[in-house]
């Protein structure tokens, strides 16, 4: 079996005003992620896991924030659309584990909507899909609630 890793980051301002996509769910906020697109940076980063482990570039070569038809979209067909893009190369996704770095609001009520959401757009059981969050301890930007860090790891194979 071929058996590949890859890593994804991606870091959002936070600013008062903007709807709060997090993993593919809203998520009742008095800040949102400042972004072209829905600016969902768990999902982005998942996606440049995906697109790494098969050497595919980065949503910003797939999905360039130049371009006015990706403005405001949806992340969850991005992500879609990157596994679409693997699978047509013969890749499947394994897992993928995540970690959220924010310091609000609380995420471990949402862990569950946002894995039922996500693992159906990899094609892979709740089960393979981790999302985990911590604090920045009140240092830096993330700590001002400035922003918000994510990152992921997946496994494809074929
Ligand atoms: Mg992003």
């Amino acid at each position: 079996m071929n058996i590949r890793v890859g890593q994804g980051v991606d870091i959002h301002q936070l600013i008062e005003g903007r709807d709060f996509w997090l993993g593919g769910i809203l998520i009742p906020h008095h800040k949102g992620a400042l972004g072209h697109s829905d600016a969902d940076v768990l999902i982005h980063a998942i996606c440049d896991a995906i697109l790494g482990a098969a050497n595919l570039g980065d949503i910003g070569v797939h999905f360039p924030d130049t371009d006015s038809k990706f403005k405001g979209i949806d992340s969850k067909i991005l992500l879609r659309h990157v596994t679409d893009l693997i699978k047509s190369k013969g890749w499947k996704i394994g897992n993928v584990d995540s970690t959220l770095i924010l310091e609000k609001p609380k995420i471990k009520p949402h862990i569950a909507a946002m894995q039922e959401i996500l693992a159906p757009l990899m094609d892979i059981e709740v089960d393979a899909v981790s999302i985990k969050a911590t604090t920045n301890e009140k240092m830096g930007y993330v700590g001002r609630e400035e922003g918000i860090l994510a990152f992921a790891s997946v496994l494809i194979y074929k």
